[in-house]
Order: structure tokens, then sequence, then C-alpha cells
């Protein structure tokens, strides 16, 4: 889907009266906020693929190295595996056995986005929820989700509506800052070369602060990733919270001047106000989301079109039921919701099933090529980006195999 600015309305209906506006307009703001309400509270899972329920036996975090692995049983046998994220669950693992995983034991897991909901209230959870009590969530969830999709004999995208794409065109992301714009053109162009990607990511500012030396990058770095990729490559730049209203409008300028495709965080992430004010000011589309773990708050991003592109991580905003009711609000308003990626596990095959059935995905995904991976094989895919194409696999649930040594060489992991 082409993205389109300013959804419907350019004023900010929290902020704003409804007193204020025109008949028409107050209308057509009335009308996206319930639409936008709609959307929120609709669920996406298709639970009418289930005729029996899906009892929930056993759950378990298993440690290979430092991969955390969660597995999911159900009382007729079946099994659902699921990648954790690693370096996340390394520390909130507590979280996840004391808080998280006995609350869905006995459950039937066709009620997956009740329980969710139920987990998030109990014991008062909603005080622990961010990022370390969410990638817990997420972490179940994907297990849970893999095992329904065995039970219904369909891939995850199929679980949620219908597959729009089984090819999905991704970008390579850069995590590099400091280096000089050389070096990182051809870390860039080796990215590239890895992948047939045809859309890149690389990083602006000095994450949540600019200096003299990441301006003079930034200057460079614009300009030059055009002139090296040509005019048919999607360039994104992300910005990690690191400028002020008035540089980030310096800078947005400069890359609309160069024809890239989004600016990602300009300011510190939860200075709403400051976006939207940017976002107002220029023509780029600005990206936002990755932090958030209220799905309120993306609601209110997207109605007061604070930015046009929205973007919850999969495992920080605790999964793939949450991260689609954003993709609905989002396609309310005409906007992209193109997912953060994690790194390392399973991430890049959470993604593929996303955007295989999110019509509003954007036009590429995050991909982490062959970093930090498990060893899974696929029939149906190589799992590889070939050419700038991930295949989605299509196989039951994830569509993959783990590799059992793999599986029985990990350990439990106890409280
Ligand atoms: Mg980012």
């Amino acid at each position: 889907m082409r993205m389109r600015r300013r959804g419907f309305i350019k004023t900010s209906l929290a902020a704003l009266p409804l007193v204020g506006l025109s008949k028409g307009a107050k209308a057509k703001a009335s009308d996206l906020a319930v639409r936008l309400e709609k959307a929120m509270n609709t669920p996406v899972l298709k639970v009418e693929l289930f005729k029996q329920p899906v009892k929930i036996t056993a759950i378990d975090l298993l440690k290979n190295g430092k991969n955390f692995i969660v597995r999911v049983r159900s009382t007729d046998g079946a099994e659902g595996i699921g990648s954790a994220h690693d370096s996340v669950m390394a520390t909130t693992y507590p979280i996840f056995l004391k808080r998280v995983a006995p609350f869905f034991i006995g459950k039937d897991a066709r009620e997956l986005e009740t329980l969710i909901h139920e987990v998030y209230l109990r014991d008062s959870n909603y005080k622990w929820q961010g990022l370390p009590f969410w990638v817990c969530v997420s972490s179940l969830e994907v297990a849970v989700l893999d095992l329904l999709g065995k039970v219904a004999r369909k891939p995850l995208g199929e679980l949620f509506g219908s597959i729009v794409r089984r090819e999905i065109p991704v970008y390579r992301a850069s995590g590099n800052r400091g280096n000089t714009p050389e070096q990182e053109l051809a870390y860039l162009q080796k990215i590239v070369a890895e992948t047939g990607a045809k859309a890149i990511k690389f990083r602006l500012g000095a994450r949540m602060r600019y200096d003299e030396a990441s301006t003079k990058r930034d200057h460079k770095m614009i300009p030059l990733t055009r002139k090296t990729f040509g005019d048919k490559m999607a360039i994104y730049a992300d910005a990690n919270g690191s400028y002020d209203v008035p540089m980030a409008i310096k800078i947005g300028r400069m890359m609309e001047d160069y024809k890239l495709a989004f600016f990602e965080e300009p300011v510190p992430f939860d200075y709403y106000d400051e976006t939207k004010q940017i976002a107002d000011t220029l023509k780029i589309p600005i990206a936002l989301g990755e932090q958030e773990s209220s799905m309120r708050s993306f609601r209110r991003i997207i109605e007061d079109d604070v930015a046009q592109v929205v973007q919850p991580d999969l495992l920080y905003f605790g999964g793939l039921t949450r991260s689609i009711r954003v993709a609905r609000m989002a396609a309310v308003a005409g906007k992209d919701c193109t997912p953060h990626m994690s790194g390392g596990g399973l991430g890049y095959l959470y993604i593929a099933h996303y955007a295989s059935c999110v019509p509003n995905c954007g036009a590429h995904q995050e991909y982490k090529g062959e970093e930090d991976t498990l060893p899974v094989s696929s029939d149906t895919s190589s799992l590889k980006s070939e050419n700038g194409l991930l295949k989605v696999p299509t196989g039951p649930g994830l569509g993959v195999t783990i590799d059992p040594d793999f599986i029985n060489r990990a350990q439990i992991v106890s409280a």
C-alpha cells in the first residue's frame, strides 16, 4: 500500500474539543475515532478454524547456549515451538516463569487474545508492562500460534486472515554509528549484496543525542547513500531519537531532497507533540513505535497523525495478535504498519508471517540476515532472502522444523 500522509484530518482529536471544528470535520473526526475504537477492540484470530478446544497442558522454557525456546503442548499431543528474544529473556525469564506461563496452563489456546488481556490484568501485571513483560508474553504467544497452526494445519498468516503475499520484499538495516561514511557505505553494499535487498536503512545522529561529528556524518551519508545505490533503492533512515525539533526539520528536508522513504524516531520516542510538529512540517513520512508498550498509545499516534508509519516490535509489544490490531487501526487511517524487528532467534519468520496476511505492512520488511538464528529448516522456503525476497513457509504454524538435537541438548529453565 502506498504511504499516504496525514490520514483524514490534521487536528489532534485527543487534544482538541470537537466543538472547535466545522460540522463536516466533526463528523469525519468522530467517524475516525469510532472506526479506530472498533479496530482496536476487534479480535484478529480466526477462532472459527477450531472445532474443539486446544487445551494447553505444558509450557517449558528451554535454553541451549544463549538461545531460549518456548515449547507448548496440548492435551491431544500437539506441540508448538517459538524462539524467545534471547538477550531480553536472559534477564526476564523469572517474569516468564512466575507471572506469565502458569496462567496459561489448563487454558484453551483458542482464547489466546482474551488470555493475553487477562494475564496483563492478573496480579497487577499491567504495572510491569514494558519490554520485560511483553517479551515474555510474545515469546509464549508465538509458540501457542505455532501450536494452533499445527492443529488447524494452516500457516500462521491464515490464522488471521487471507494470505496477501507469499514473498516478502526485505530491507537490510545497519546498526552502525560512528564509522566514516565511506566505511558505512562499504558495509551497506556488503549486506545488500548478500541479500539482494532493494531497500536499506542506516542510522543518523548519535542515539538520543547529536554532536558535531554525528551531524557531519549525517550530512555526508544522506546524499552518499542515494548516489551509491541509485534512484530505485528505497532508503530509510533511523535517528533513534537523536534530534531536537529544529535539527530534525533540517535533516528531514535534506532527506526529502534525496527522496528518502521514511524518517524514523527523529526526536526521543515519547516526545509525541514534537514528533507531530515535525510530521506536520515535513513531507517525508515519520516512522515511530518500536518502544511502544501500549495499544492506546498507538491509537493516539494514529488518530493524531503523530507518525505516518507505525512500527510495533512484534516481541517488545507483546506479539502478533496485538501488532495486527495496530495494523488494522493503521489501515483505518490509511497508514502503513511496518513492524520493528528485534535481533536474533526467529524474528525474521514472525515478520514474514505477519507480512503474509497484513495488506498495509509497508513496502519492505526488516530482515536480519543469518544473524543469531536457530537451526531450523523448511520444505517450502529457503528461509533466506533471495534477490531481496524472503519466501514465507507454507507448512502449518511457523512452517519450520527445529533440529531435534538442538532441542534435546537444551535444558529446562526453572525460576
Ligand atoms: Mg529504530
